[in-house]
């Protein structure tokens, strides 16, 4: 039994905040001092059924709103969000650790896909053709498709979700969260505004928990679409049990994302991309740079002014603005990086930079880590280490570093450095990755583009935001009609 005054969190089923029915609670640690914020209630199937049912009551109503007066709904939602920007932030850096320059910038991603959704009426529409036999037209109209659930990490408190139920609601869906119980606060700000934005009861509803909550969605006979990202066992295994329930599911799995620098790169812009990109958020990204194959003629000058710029990162509590590397979500987590460093020492890879003494031991820090001469049947080139830990790798030219990038079973996001339009366009074509980039630090595409990897960084076939989301979240009826 709890006695202090740290909040307990509650669920929102049709609009209220309530009690889970569950007894188990975890507690949550702002990862940069260990201390307890928070305690989350580790909810029941008992609880994914109130909210499913809340969620089912209002599909009948909010389905049949015209399309842009849902979109009007989340102009005010923009609005809220906007006006809100720094404390959406402060929560980001308070349960996830990440500074606040990162959190700020997490924010802005969310709020560009309420930006997109607002724009339903659009992407909404069908096709039509008229005369496709004699007095006979075609056309194909699109619908809502029911309740959908989705399922959240905890390295994007905010833009995650976002990637989600504004754009399923503005199609005209309901909608059932379950965000990440590592970081669930910042949601229920989220609900919050959402509600004050005046969304009829039961739009949104959010479960919070773990295991159960996502067995209880997966099983539910009346969740028509779940929409996941997380880590690449548990996408696979979403995938996989939520399609023979029947559901439409995208699952959006882990990463181990590849950079190639070539002879021809502009040194200084590529050493500043690959570090933003490594070790911005502490490395937990799911499209952080962790490994990077450097030209041959290149790689000492590189690899030199590489290990001087990071050296100069500073490791800390992300609430101020000198430091650039944020916590670990998790002591165990941290725990996990540090031994992936060992694995990488007794590898035979050369640690060039030691993220594992920062100065600052009260939270869950391992500093900015350099790896050189590391080879793809390590365990550092495979894994997803998740954390502020690059692995460099020498190629003989840019298709020896194609050829090792796509030895990875992941093949979420992959960027190229050089000064080359050709080489950029041989990259573009034989590059095995579902999101690329050319001289940018994180090829993060913008919402009105799709958000999805390949082989095991993805599974489903429409990808998060974009055309891809609108299609995902709506079904359709093709009409073939003739009038007597
Ligand atoms: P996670 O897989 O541990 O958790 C994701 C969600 O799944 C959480 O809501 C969690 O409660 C639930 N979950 C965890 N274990 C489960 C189980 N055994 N059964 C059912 N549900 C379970 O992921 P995480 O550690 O929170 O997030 C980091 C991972 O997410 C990384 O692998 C990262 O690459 C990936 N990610 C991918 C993308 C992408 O776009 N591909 C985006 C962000 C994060």
């Amino acid at each position: 039994m709890i006695t202090t005054t740290i909040k307990r969190m509650q669920n929102n089923i049709h609009g209220k905040w309530v009690d889970s029915r569950g007894t188990e609670v975890e507690s949550i640690p702002n990862p940069a001092t260990g201390e307890t914020i928070a305690y989350v209630p580790i909810s029941t199937k008992e609880d994914v059924d109130l909210a499913v049912q809340a969620a089912s009551t209002a599909f009948d109503e909010w389905s049949l709103v015209p399309v842009p007066n849902r979109a009007r709904y989340l102009y005010k939602y923009h609005q809220l969000l906007l006006e809100n920007k720094d404390e959406l932030a402060a929560i980001i850096t308070a349960e996830n650790g990440k500074t606040l320059k990162d959190a700020s910038g997490e924010v802005q991603r969310g709020i560009e896909v309420v930006e997109l959704a607002t724009s339903t009426p659009s992407m909404m529409m069908g096709d039509a053709l008229p005369n496709i036999a004699e007095g006979i037209d075609g056309s194909i109209w699109r619908y809502p498709i029911g309740v959908v659930a989705g399922i959240t990490p905890f390295n994007f408190p905010m833009m995650v979700p976002l990637w989600m139920f504004p754009l399923a609601i503005a199609c005209g869906n309901t909608f059932v969260l379950k965000v990440s119980e590592r970081t669930p606060i910042l949601a229920e700000k989220l609900v919050d505004l959402f509600y004050e934005a005046g969304f009829p009861n039961g739009v949104l509803n959010l479960v919070h928990g773990s295991k159960d909550v996502v067995n209880g969605l997966l099983e539910h006979p009346s969740i028509k679409a779940i929409s996941f990202v997380g880590s690449e066992p548990v996408a696979k295994y979403v995938y996989e049990t939520g399609s023979a329930n029947g559901k439409r599911v995208q699952a959006l799995a882990g990463a181990k994302n590849h950079g190639i620098v070539l002879a021809d790169c502009h040194l200084e812009k590529t050493v500043q991309g690959v570090i933003g990109a490594a070790f911005g958020s502490s490395g937990e990204r799911c499209m952080a740079c962790s490994v990077v194959a450097v030209e041959e003629d290149i790689a000492e000058e590189f690899i030199n002014l590489l290990v001087a710029e990071t050296r100069k990162l500073k490791v800390g509590d992300g609430r101020y603005e000198e430091n650039f590397v944020g916590p670990l979500i998790r002591e165990v987590h941290k725990d996990r990086v540090l031994n992936y460093i060992n694995i990488g020492v007794e590898e035979g890879a050369q640690l060039l930079v030691d993220g594992r003494q920062p100065e600052n031991q009260k939270g869950y820090y391992v500093g900015a880590t350099i790896f050189d001469h590391v080879k793809p049947d390590m365990k550092i080139w495979q894994d997803e280490i998740f954390a502020p830990v690059l692995s460099v790798v020498r190629v003989k030219n840019l298709q020896e570093g194609i050829d090792l990038t796509n030895q990875s079973k992941f093949a979420n996001g992959a960027v190229i450095y050089t000064s080359s339009g050709k080489n950029a366009q041989i990259f573009r074509e034989k590059i095995d990755a579902g999101m690329i980039g050319v001289n940018v630090n994180v090829p993060a595409p913008m919402a009105f583009f799709s958000f999805a990897g390949n082989k095991a960084s993805f599974y489903g076939d429409l990808g998060t935001n974009g055309k891809d989301g609108v299609q995902f979240y709506t079904r359709k009826k093709v009409v073939t009609e003739r009038w007597f």
